[in-house]
């Protein structure tokens, strides 16, 4: 299986706090490998240095091949590493369709002038990624006035628009119930695996991320400290310190 990400001796510090210090993993095609941690142990900072918003102090990020340390976000995207945005202001006013159709219109790289002809370009694929995440019914609505769950959707089905091969999921499933968070992430799942693509996410709920995750690293205080299979990662002692306060 090939590696769509190489993480070497990452390290990033914001002051005299060291947000990732000396974090190394790699992530396979058709993997999903959870990223776990309590709040602050660095990993949507981790997330930033791969997807090329903040710049690594020291070690390197490699994605498909591609030594990306110094990537602008827009040229780390374009070497196919998708992530989930929030649909927030302006998109919430345009129809689910019209949103799909704008992120795969970036992907083909057609400029502004197109955006007035959105209506009519690329219906077909973006009803197909509709299909895919379920919410082709709901394709003519506004995402401003969709149920939450469908919006997060929305928002999986943007990030596959650029056909990724890694998909960077920082806390995909915020904001939302348990039964929610199972349904999305098995989605997810569902389509990763179909689709081969490596999937890096981050998630509170433990139960979502022992069932989907097919590997799992922990994260405290930006250092690794343990990696592995679940059911590794759930009886390593460390990580049951971290989370449960108790020297196991
Ligand atoms: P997590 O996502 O695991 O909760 P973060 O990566 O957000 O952790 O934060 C890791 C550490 O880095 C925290 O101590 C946080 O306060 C600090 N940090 C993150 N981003 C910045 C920033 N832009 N400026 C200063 N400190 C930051
Ligand atoms: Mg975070």
């Amino acid at each position: 299986m090939a590696k769509v990400l190489e993480v070497q001796k990452l390290c990033k510090s914001f002051g005299g706090v060291e947000a990732v210090k000396n974090l190394s993993f790699d992530l396979v095609e058709g993997q999903l490998l959870a990223m776990i941690g309590p709040n602050g142990a660095g990993k949507s900072t981790c997330f930033n240095l791969i997807n090329g918003q903040l710049k690594p102090d020291y070690g390197s990020v490699v994605v498909m091949g591609h030594r990306i340390n110094g990537y602008r976000p827009w040229q780390v995207w374009s070497l196919g590493v998708g992530r989930t945005f929030q649909i927030t202001s302006t998109f919430t006013s345009m129809t689910v369709l019209e949103n799909i159709k704008m992120a795969i219109l970036s992907f083909h790289r057609r400029t502004k002038s197109l955006i007035t002809r959105v209506r009519s370009l690329y219906s077909d694929e973006s009803m197909e990624l509709l299909k895919l995440v379920g919410i082709e019914d709901q394709h003519d609505r506004a995402c401003g006035v969709l149920a939450y769950g469908d919006l997060k959707r929305v928002e999986l089905a943007v990030a596959l628009a650029n056909r990724p091969k890694l998909l960077l999921m920082d806390e995909p499933t915020a904001g939302m119930g348990a039964a929610e968070r199972q349904s999305l992430m098995e989605l997810t799942a569902d389509i990763v695996r179909r689709r081969n693509i490596g999937v890096l996410f981050t998630e509170h709920d433990m139960d979502v991320v022992f069932t989907y995750a097919d590997r799992i690293i922990v994260l405290n205080r930006g250092e690794l400290v343990a990696e592995g299979t679940p059911d590794e990662v759930r009886q390593n002692s460390k990580v049951q310190e971290i989370y449960l306060g108790s020297r196991a």
